[in-house]
């Protein structure tokens, strides 16, 4: 029920693709409100997990509910509509639709989607405005830098309503600054309530942002909990030196 601190629950999610288990029975839950880190070496299964919550990828075992509701082997479409709501390692615009229409495709099609065109049209231009990119809504995406293009996926994002946000390395590819700027807007994105999983290299944005870190490792949660400790776990030390 809504008052249930746990918005969002895996249970046993396994993902195999052929031989290889991408995840090995990954258990964790998601409170309402925070910000959970996902961490681990490459091929851990960190974006898997993102596509398994999404729906993008269908479940090998496993269940996944949000606010209690089961999710897993529903599709992307109906997830999206449940709220949650996603950004790509690279961003995927449409490079024929200015920003706006980017935008407001996500209003339309995300939990709003009752609201109809005018009400759309509304939420698109507030996710502008939220995001800093009022101004570049009639341009086309091609002529946006990286950190813009960015900034666009966190607008569509956020122009679904999510309840959930889930972030696969917004940070990759962008300069100190620009990271700063992506650190205060994911910031802002919680305190405006939304529960956020993100995947995440940089440590310092870790610790920045985090309420809690899971490490993956092979598949399995290798640790679960505060950051700065769970970053000091000899296990997760090992881990991140190839040991
Ligand atoms: P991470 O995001 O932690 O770097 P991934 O979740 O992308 O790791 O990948 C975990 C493992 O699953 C890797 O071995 C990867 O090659 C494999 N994998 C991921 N997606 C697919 C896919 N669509 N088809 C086959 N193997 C995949
Ligand atoms: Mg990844």
């Amino acid at each position: 029920g809504s008052s249930s601190p746990v918005l969002l629950k895996c249970e046993d999610v396994t993902k195999s693709f052929g031989g290889l288990r991408a995840l090995n029975g990954v258990t964790l839950d998601v409170q309402r409100g925070e910000i959970l880190a996902l961490v681990g070496p490459n091929g851990s299964g960190k974006s898997t997990l993102i596509n398994m919550i999404s729906g993008h990828y269908a479940m090998s075992s496993g269940t996944i509910t949000l606010e209690g509701e089961q999710i897993s082997g529903k599709s992307p479409h109906q997830i999206a509509q449940s709220g949650i709501a996603r950004t790509y390692q690279i961003p995927r615009l449409f490079n024929n639709l200015t920003v706006l229409e980017n935008v407001r495709i996500c209003a339309e099609f995300g939990s709003v989607s009752s609201m109809g065109v005018a009400g759309a049209d509304e939420v698109a231009k507030a996710a502008l405005v939220y995001t800093g990119l009022a101004e570049k809504a009639n341009v086309l995406p091609e002529a946006l830098n990286l950190h813009d293009r960015k900034f666009v996926e966190f607008a569509r994002a956020l122009a679904a309503k999510p309840r959930l946000l889930l972030l696969d390395e917004v940070l990759c590819g962008l300069n100190p600054a620009e990271i700063d700027h992506a650190v205060e807007m994911i910031k802002r994105i919680k305190a405006g309530g939304t529960t956020i999983i993100f995947v995440e290299h940089l440590m310092r944005a870790v610790v920045a942002l985090a309420d809690r870190v899971a490490v993956l490792d092979q598949g399995k949660v290798l640790a679960l909990g505060q950051p700065t400790e769970t970053m000091r776990d000899p296990a997760v030390i090992s881990v991140y030196l190839g040991g």
